[in-house]
Order: structure tokens, then sequence, then C-alpha cells
């Protein structure tokens, strides 16, 4: 593998952007080595500055469903970009994309688009302290919900950890507020609620978490939410910016027959373009201004370049189908990865739901961010290492999903487990 070219525009990239990127996780920190720089990409494939060639098992972290330069979302963004880019002004696109949106998930009934997944969850929490009246927030360890002050609590162990900021620079006071619970335990939420019962706003999570590395929800876990929050009037919300249009059309609601309050969407509804949203009952989502008293806005919200992107990638997914394909595909795929480490000895549990999966480097069951913790990282970076050199393309952390797109061939897939074979064999030395 060549990677001259990349080693300089690292080198050149460190000069002008804190640590050489522009989100921390690329910088390959945890798997010991520089990052590639992409040049291009096309179907299920990237191709870096150096010419190499990767199958890409990354997918912009989710969005790309489609694979890499669809030919018709090029086509209709291409269009799009003749009538201009920006207006902040009201179009027709934005309402097609939320009439789609709320067509595919019955739970959402008006949307506020927004332009990532980070300003989709803090929008909906402050919808939902102003909806209710009340500050508390409870979220779950090993949940991400992107970067805004109130939900980087680090993650701590226990039955439920107050506030402590997981960042510098996010004051004590602005999380003092955030209550975290393990995921996938039912009993330590229910404990916490009744505790501040009339105080708590809001239960945000990821209903399959995604950014702890793939963690199912257990059975009865967002059932039993539902019944919390019901009960004692919480909002709930899921945070379904990965897993919204990835594990079926109408996302992880769908799949586990349970409806939230308040729904936080990203990735898939941009078709690679920066878009989020945030959306649900009628009566809650009308306390945003212009209609109510809580504030919310912005100046690309709805721009009509990213919706494009979006309204087209749903109309490929909204096809009979493509979520069949996806489950079939991947869970052969995770089945063939699971005898390869099976055969060698190296002790794996891979969690997949539909076409987002991770492996993790453990030998027991990964339920919750304690479990998840206890992989062997050092093990995942060889193999990620290995990986890169034979071709395929993962996340550059232990703690990430992979994600199957419609563009992975079978022959995409065959070389990728050919790969795996081989990184295996290098834990035998
Ligand atoms: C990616 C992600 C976010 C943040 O979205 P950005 O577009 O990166 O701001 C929020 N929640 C979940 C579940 C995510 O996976």
């Amino acid at each position: 593998m060549n990677t001259k070219k990349s080693h300089e525009l690292f080198n050149e990239a460190k000069r002008f952007i804190p640590g050489g990127v522009n989100s921390p996780v690329r910088a390959f920190k945890s798997v010991g080595r520089e990052p590639i720089f992409v040049d291009h990409g096309k179907g299920s494939k990237i191709y870096d500055a150096d010419g190499n060639e990767y199958i890409d098992f990354v997918s912009s972290w989710g969005p790309m469903i489609l694979g890499h330069g669809h030919p018709r979302v090029i086509s209709a963004l291409s269009e799009t970009i003749k009538g201009g880019t920006s207006f902040g002004a009201p179009t027709s696109l934005e309402v097609m994309l939320a009439k789609m949106v709320t067509e595919a998930f019955p739970s959402i009934e008006t949307v506020r688009l927004v332009s990532s997944g980070t300003e989709a969850a803090m929008s909906a929490i402050r919808l939902a302290r102003g909806y209710t009246g009340r500050d508390k927030l409870i979220k779950f360890e090993g949940c991400y919900h992107g970067h805004s002050d109130g939900l980087l609590v680090k993650t701590g162990s226990g039955a439920a950890t107050l506030g402590i900021p997981g960042s510098a620079g996010v004051p004590a006071d602005y999380v003092k507020n955030t209550l975290s619970v393990p995921y996938n335990n039912l009993a330590a939420t229910e404990k916490v609620v009744e505790k501040y019962s009339q105080e708590i706003a809001a239960i945000i999570v990821e209903p399959i978490a995604g950014n702890m590395g793939v963690v199912p929800p257990v059975q009865g876990f967002l059932e039993g939410l539902r019944k919390i929050a019901t009960r004692f009037e919480i909002v709930l919300i899921f945070d379904e910016v990965i897993t919204g249009f990835r594990v079926s059309y109408g996302g992880a609601q769908e799949l586990y027959h349970t409806k939230p309050d308040l729904t936080c969407l990203g990735k898939i509804i941009g078709g690679g373009l920066p878009v989020g949203a945030f959306g649900g009952k009628r009566e809650i989502m009308n306390r945003l201004a212009p209609e109510g008293d809580v504030y919310q806005a912005g100046t690309l919200s709805g721009n009509p370049l990213a919706v494009r992107g979006g309204i087209e990638t749903l109309k490929i997914l909204r096809q009979d189908d493509v979520y069949q394909k996806l489950e079939k595909r991947s869970r052969n795929f995770c089945k063939e990865i699971e005898g390869i480490f099976r055969e060698s000895g190296v002790p794996v549990r891979i969690n997949r739901v539909g076409s987002m999966f991770t492996i993790f480097f453990t030998d027991s069951e990964v339920l919750d961010y304690f479990t998840a913790k206890h992989c062997d990282t050092e093990s995942y970076a060889q193999y990620f290492r290995e990986m890169l050199n034979g071709g395929i393309y993962l996340a550059p952390s232990q703690f990430e999903a992979s994600f199957l797109s419609l563009a992975h061939s079978d022959e995409d897939l065959e070389k990728a487990i050919k790969a795996i074979g081989g990184a295996v064999k290098s834990f035998k030395a």
C-alpha cells in the first residue's frame, strides 16, 4: 500500500487544521497509524490520494446507504444546483422531504429540518424541556447524541452518574441536569425516574446503539422506556440519526414496534449532504417558534441542495425489497465472518441489526457500555491495519458500526471475507 501523498497531505493538514482533521476519529489515533486522504468514491469503493482502492464499510459513518456517487442522486443534485444553492426562504423541496419523513415515520406528525444530527438532538431536548417545563434529562451510557454541551456527559459506572462533563470546556452547571444510566437496564432507569419523577423532561436513547459499536436493545427495553415515559409524562426521544432509514424505512421504531414522542434523524436523510431533522407529535412540535415559545433556527436549514440529496435517496430506499436485500446480505456476510473467527480461535462477538454491525474483540456478550469497554482494542487496531492493507476500509475504532450499502456486490463481500481470513492469520504469530 502506497501512502506517500496521504502522508504529505496529513502533514500539511496539521499546519492548518487542529490535529489535521475536522472530526477527531478521522485521525486514526486509536488504530495506531496515519489516516488515508480520500480522493473520490464510486459505488462500494473509495480511492485515496495515493491511488489505493478500498471497499468501504464506513459509508461516511452511515449516510451512504446507496454507495458513493449514485447516478440518480448525482443527476438530481446537478439539476437542483443550477437553480441556486441557498435562499434562506421556503422552497417546495423542503416540504417534499418533510412529507416523505412523516410518511415513513407514523410517529412524526410534523418535522423541522436542520443541518446536522447534533442540532437535531440539541433542539429536540430544548423542545422537550420547553414543553414539559422540566429540566432534567436521562441519557444512556455509551449513546452519542452529537457534541452539544448538555449531551457530552462522561459515562460512568454504577446505577446513575450525575452529570460529569465528558469534555473540557463544558461547565459542570450545563450537565448537572443530565442523568446517565446504563444502556439496556430498565431497572436502573426506573430507579432514576422514580427519584426525580417530576423533574425529568426527556429520556433520549439510540433505539439501537451505534456509537459504542452496535448494541441492539434487549427485549422489552424500548417498550419499557415507553411505559415509564408515558406514566411520568416524560418526552421519549429516539435518536434515529443512524438507524432512521437504515434498519428499515421507518427506522428502529418500526422494527421494534415502539413509538417515541420525538425522533431525531440525520445521516441517511441527507443522502451524503448535511441534513438533520427532528419531529414528532404535533402538540409538542407546535411549541416551536414561530408557533410557540421554544426558539430554534438555521441559516442553511432546509437547504435545497442538501434536501434534494435526501429526497432522491429516500425515493430509492422506499422501493419494495431494499431492506430485505440488505438484511439477507448482511446476515450471510456476518455468518461467514463468524465462521472464520471461530475456526481461528480469535474470540469475537458480532452484534448486528440489518445492515449495521460490529465485530467486538471480546469473549463475552456486549450489552452495554461496560461490556463494550471490555473489548481488546489492541486486537481491533491490528485487525484494522491488516484489513486496510488488504484493501478494506473499516471504522478506525472498535466502538463504531460497520455498514453495508446497496452498492456492495457479492464480489466485494467475497474479497472482504478473503481479507478477513488473511487478517486473522496475523493473530497466530
Ligand atoms: C452521528 C450521530 C449524531 C450526530 O450527528 P452529526 O451529524 O454528526 O452532528 C447524533 N446521534 C447519533 C445517534 C449519531 O449517530
